[in-house]
Formats: C-alpha cells, sequence, structure tokens
C-alpha cells in the first residue's frame, strides 16, 4: 500500500467508527428527543458515505476515490493536499453506484438506502418540520441491510477482523450490548441472513444466534456479530451430548497432525474431543468408533 492509500484509510476507517457509534448511540437512546432523530439520520448517512468509499478505495486503490484531475500529482503532493483538507474526493452516488453493483440488494432494501440520502438532505438543506421517529427502528434495518455487507470489519484491529467477535470491537461493550438486547438488530440479523443463505446455516459459534452462514465466496460470516473466517478453517461434527448435527466446529486445519482435538458445540456450548477417522477420514467424537465405518 502507498503512502496515499495509507493515509486515507487511517482517516475513512477511524472516522466511520465514529460515525456508526454516534448514530446507534442516538438510536438507542431511551427516550428519544428530536435531537437524538435528528444525530441518527445524519450519523447514519455519514457512517454509510465513508464505509462506502472505504469499500471502494479497497478494490480500486486511491484513484477510485479522489477526482481525476489530481492522479498526476506526486505522492508528496497528495499528501500536502489531504492534509489540508484542499483534496477533492468523488462524489457519494459514484460511490453508491459501485457498493449497489457489488452487494445484495432488494426493492426494500433500495427504498431504504434513498430514504436515508433523502432524510438526510432534507435535515442538512431545509430542516425538518415534524421529527421521522420511525427512523429510530429503520436505523437498526439500516445497518443489517446494508452497512453489514460493507465489510466494516476491515476497519478493525487485525486481531478482531477475523474469528473474533467484531460487532463488539467496533461498538464498544457496553453499545453491543445494547443494540443486541434493546433492539430488532438479532431478529432482522437472523432473518436476513436466512433470506439471503437459507441452506447452511449454524449457531454462531461466538455470539450463539443461529445466524453464522456460508456465503456465496465461501466464507463463514455471522450476521449478528461479524465473526467470519475462510470455510476451509471450520469443520463440523456431530454432537454426541446434545446430539445436533454438524454443529461441533473444530479446526479442520490441524485435525489431521493430532490424535484428536478439541472441538466446541455451537448449539449446547460444551467442549467436545473429535477425531479423524484413519480409514475414511470422517470426524466423529473422541473416544467413539467412527461414524461412517461402524
Ligand atoms: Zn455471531
Ligand atoms: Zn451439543
Ligand atoms: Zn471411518
Amino acid at each position: 500500500m502507498d503512502k496515499v492509500d495509507e493515509q486515507l484509510t487511517f482517516r475513512l476507517k477511524k472516522t466511520f467508527k465514529l460515525y456508526i457509534r454516534g448514530a446507534l448511540e442516538n438510536a438507542l437512546s431511551e427516550l428519544p428527543t428530536e435531537s437524538n432523530v435528528l444525530q441518527t439520520i445524519i450519523n447514519m448517512q455519514a457512517a454509510l458515505e465513508l464505509i462506502g468509499k472505504f469499500f471502494v478505495l479497497q478494490r480500486k486503490g486511491w484513484k477510485g476515490i479522489i477526482v481525476n484531475k489530481y492522479h498526476d500529482k506526486s505522492e508528496a503532493e497528495l499528501l500536502s493536499l489531504i492534509e489540508s483538507g484542499e483534496i477533492q474526493t468523488t462524489p457519494y452516488w459514484k460511490n453508491k453506484e459501485f457498493f449497489s453493483n457489488a452487494i445484495h440488494l432488494n426493492v426494500d432494501d433500495k427504498v431504504l438506502l434513498n430514504k436515508f440520502q433523502s432524510h438526510r438532505n432534507q435535515v442538512m438543506h431545509l430542516g425538518m418540520s415534524t421529527s421521522p421517529n420511525e427512523i429510530l427502528n429503520e436505523s437498526i434495518w439500516f445497518m443489517v441491510r446494508i452497512i453489514n455487507q460493507l465489510g466494516w470489519q476491515d476497519t478493525l484491529p487485525t486481531q478482531d477482523q477475523y474469528l473474533a467477535n467484531s460487532l463488539k470491537s467496533l461498538l464498544g461493550n457496553s453499545l453491543y450490548q445494547k443494540l443486541l438486547k434493546s433492539s430488532c438488530y438479532v431478529d432482522e440479523s437472523i432473518d436476513r441472513a436466512y433470506k439471503m443463505y437459507p441452506d447452511d446455516m449454524k449457531h454462531c459459534i461466538q455470539c450463539s444466534n443461529e445466524s453464522w452462514a456460508l456465503t456465496h465466496e465461501l466464507n463463514r460470516v455471522c450476521f449478528v456479530c461479524g465473526y467470519r473466517g475462510d470455510q476451509d478453517a471450520f469443520g463440523f461434527a456431530d454432537c454426541p451430548l446434545c446430539e445436533a448435527k454438524g454443529e461441533v466446529v473444530f479446526d479442520a486445519l490441524n485435525i489431521g497432525h493430532n490424535e484428536y482435538i478439541r472441538g466446541k458445540c455451537c448449539s449446547c456450548r460444551e467442549f467436545v474431543n473429535v477425531a479423524k477417522c484413519k480409514n475414511c477420514d470422517y470426524v466423529s467424537p473422541h473416544p467413539q468408533v467412527c461414524n461412517l465405518c461402524v
């Protein structure tokens, strides 16, 4: 990554996190005022615009988000223009077009996407006459349906990007707990996971919700907490304790090198030892004869 990419990455990541926390803190206030509604709209739309820009930056490099007339400048000139705030970035509609083609948006999602934009424009340019309280709930849908598809895990410290409760890292523990306990977030996320990936759903090893889907990109991603990893890293065996099928997660890359390893059942949350059969490679609880060879 060159220095211009690095500087833009740093700014977008940092500011996105501030806006998304601001949006959800306001949306989840116990006795919401007009100011909370207004702040929810502005912060949520700003969070989207920055994560959308970051999404383009990761795929196209800095030229994807800086307007053409700066493309011939030297690295030092660019860095100084960024520092002074004089650089011009591409307009939101352009980034929106790019990410809209890369993610899944149904008719309702598109309505929601346009609604936030038009509310924000109204607030910023005309002011509000009445306060659209439904926006508080809709901002949770907005998070589930749109923001969660834009890979915000990549804005986190490396250790929180994969195999971690990424959402807790993004929001901090107290806002994370509030979002899960006092909003429609969990139900909406599970619904969304099932709508997009109905065939192979597991309970999440991290947050226990039934929202850990196998995506088209062959990653396992939890639609609630953002826990994600390469599909090849995970193996699934049946649980001898609660009898759930394929819910004991084990380290698929290391099981072959050990007589047995410790797995964890995503359904009953107990630890279970599992071993790979020397004849047929099938993984069964240990000690126990192979489920396939018996
Ligand atoms: Zn989860
Ligand atoms: Zn179990
Ligand atoms: Zn066997």
